[in-house]
């Protein structure tokens, strides 16, 4: 049986009042039965403090980011064991920001991802094409791409412990949404590319969730999608209203 998965990402918004406040509106809109799971992503100051806020309730709390070495001398970074000692056991990797504006590489992503995965981490990996890409009918040549030289390269994963988020660069803080069409035929492209290389019961067992400007008012018709197992949320989830309708629409 797949996870049903919904996490939202931040990224660099809300000070500690904020994230506080935004944890506690979740925490009391949200139905106690659901079985969907709930990841929420404060930026790096505020995880310690929002894991104790989550504490005894369904939110998990989970890393933006994290460095690709182990530890020493890379000024402003943030370790995996940094994160696990205070109670982080996940982690984002391969947003199309960090591989934008961070000139995040796949050979750099692919250490982060086996770091992680050999710490124990749950790892949410992104993949997604281009505006350019979709336009020049490339987009399934990079999904391909980006998953050879990353997550194919992993020689044994649990699939408990991998995520697969198909973002599509040009959905991303847009506005602009992918069909729910379009998604479900990259998440059906992505499964048929992790049954070739992990075989037919992984590839049965992992999440692929989608993100891209997902809205309450869109959520539903993208997660009735049979190859769609959750979202990441960016905007939407900044707000406890929206994120919690989003997580009610599975
Ligand atoms: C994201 O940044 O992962 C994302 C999906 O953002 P948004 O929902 O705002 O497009």
């Amino acid at each position: 049986m797949r996870k049903k998965v919904v996490a939202g990402n931040w990224k660099m918004n809300n000070d500690l009042i904020m994230s506080n406040d935004l944890i506690y509106s979740i925490k009391l809109k949200l139905n106690k039965d659901n079985d969907t799971d709930i990841f929420i992503s404060p930026s790096f100051p505020f995880l310690n403090e929002s894991i104790k806020h989550c504490k005894g309730t369904k939110i998990k709390v989970l890393a933006q980011n994290v460095n690709e070495n182990k530890s020493g001398a890379y000024t402003g970074e943030v370790s995996l064991s940094m994160l696990k000692s205070i109670g982080i056991d996940s982690v984002l990797i391969g947003h199309s920001e960090r591989r934008e504006y961070y000139h995040e590489t796949d050979d750099i992503l692919l250490k982060k991802l086996s770091n992680s995965l050999d710490e124990g981490f749950k790892v949410f990996f992104c993949i997604g094409e281009s505006l350019n890409d979709r336009k020049n009918d490339l987009h399934f040549d990079v999904i391909e791409k980006q998953l050879k030289n990353t997550i194919f390269k992993i020689e044994k994963i649990n699939h408990e412990n991998l995520i697969i988020a198909y973002e599509p660069v040009w959905a991303i803080g847009t506005g602009l949404t992918a069909s729910p069409d379009q998604a479900q035929e990259i998440h059906a492209f992505i499964r048929k590319n992790i049954a070739q290389r992990f075989g037919e019961n992984f590839s049965n067992n992992i999440s692929i969730i989608y993100g891209g400007s997902v809205k309450p008012d869109s959520a539903s018709d993208i997660f009735s999608k049979v190859d769609v197992d959750g979202g990441l949320i960016g905007g939407a989830s900044l707000n406890a209203q929206d994120f919690v309708k989003i997580v009610n629409s599975i």
